[in-house]
């Protein structure tokens, strides 16, 4: 007998099996070389509901890198810190642009359009760490409290492999800086940035640290991270901008606010009801995970959850 709070057990295993026969998987991210030889076939996808029960399929206890998925959470660190002054910094439209494109910084005077793509990341990254004076470290802690993981930590050689090729969020971080819209040195920045990038989390810990988004605002503790109407925020972010220029067909197939990484992971929040992560590291071209995305298409078509 399947207890109440392992629901959607069944609907996992099935998708399992699905991604397991589906033929194409995409490409592991080889523009960060540590990441290139990650195999297309590995899959895990975990759900944690809102009393912090997690429980999954696959390699969902697995470690892997969680690149962009950490920018959910630098934003919503930062937006509970200094709440809206953050949005006269960087924007909350879609870009319809690559995660790391520079066109459409000059056109809007160095302010990105969204805290997702690489620029608007760099921007919340810089405040955050302004305001903390670590914001990776800050960013570190707060996984591990919402995960109840202790061992989450950065990949030292993912950092370096990052950094060592990382002339693109360096033009981003300089150009900002151009116009005013980043506070610390540039090297500091990318410092910090390609640290938050590199933390390895497994589907379990990332659904689990996602749960507040879930719970209006609220983290595992019982505490209030994020306002309900920040909480809001995010996620509508998440559903406009978390997988960059293919948020129409995320939100087309899945219906829920997510957040893709190249490292093949994607986050996503059922709002009120769960969080889910997904990881196989295979990636289309838009540098989301080919069957991450499939198995939560195939999530919320089973359930019949989404936000719509
Ligand atoms: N660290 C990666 C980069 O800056 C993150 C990109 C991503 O996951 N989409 O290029």
């Amino acid at each position: 007998i399947m207890s109440p709070s392992s629901a959607f057990l069944p609907v996992l295993e099935r998708i399992a099996a699905e991604i397991e026969a589906m033929p194409g998987r995409g490409r592991s991210a080889d523009y960060i070389p540590a990441l290139a030889s990650r195999d297309p076939r590995r899959f895990g996808m975990a759900v944690a509901e809102l009393d912090g029960t997690v429980y999954g399929v696959g390699e969902w206890r697995q470690p892997f890198s969680t690149q962009s998925i950490t920018k959910v959470f630098t934003l919503a660190l930062d937006l509970a810190r200094e709440g809206d002054a953050l949005w006269e910094h960087v924007g909350r439209e879609p870009s319809g642009n690559p995660f790391n494109s520079l066109v459409q910084l000059e056109y809007e005077n160095g302010i990105p359009r969204n805290p997702f793509i690489n620029a608007g990341a760099l921007v919340v990254t810089d405040r955050l760490h302004t305001r903390t004076g670590d914001a990776s470290g800050v960013l570190l802690g707060f996984l591990r409290a919402e995960s109840g993981n202790q061992d989450l930590t950065f990949d030292r050689e993912v950092a370096a492999s990052e950094a060592a090729h990382g002339d693109r969020n360096a033009a981003l971080g300089h150009f900002m800086a151009s116009y005013g819209n980043i506070g610390n040195p540039v090297p500091v920045l990318l410092e910090q940035y390609v640290r938050q990038c590199s933390i390895e989390a497994s589907c379990a810990d990332l659904a689990l640290a996602a749960g507040f988004l879930a719970r209006h605002g609220i983290r595992a503790d019982g505490t209030r991270l994020l306002t309900r109407s920040q909480a809001k925020q995010v996620n509508a972010v998440m559903l406009t901008c978390g997988t960059y220029d293919a948020a129409g067909d995320f939100a087309h197939r899945v219906g829920l606010p997510g957040k893709s990484g190249v490292g093949g992971g994607i986050i996503a929040v059922v709002p009120g009801r769960c969080t889910l992560c997904v990881w196989s590291p295979g990636l289309d071209e838009r540098g989301n995970s080919v069957a991450g995305v499939a198995a939560l298409d195939r999530f919320t078509t089973l359930t019949g959850l989404s936000v719509f």
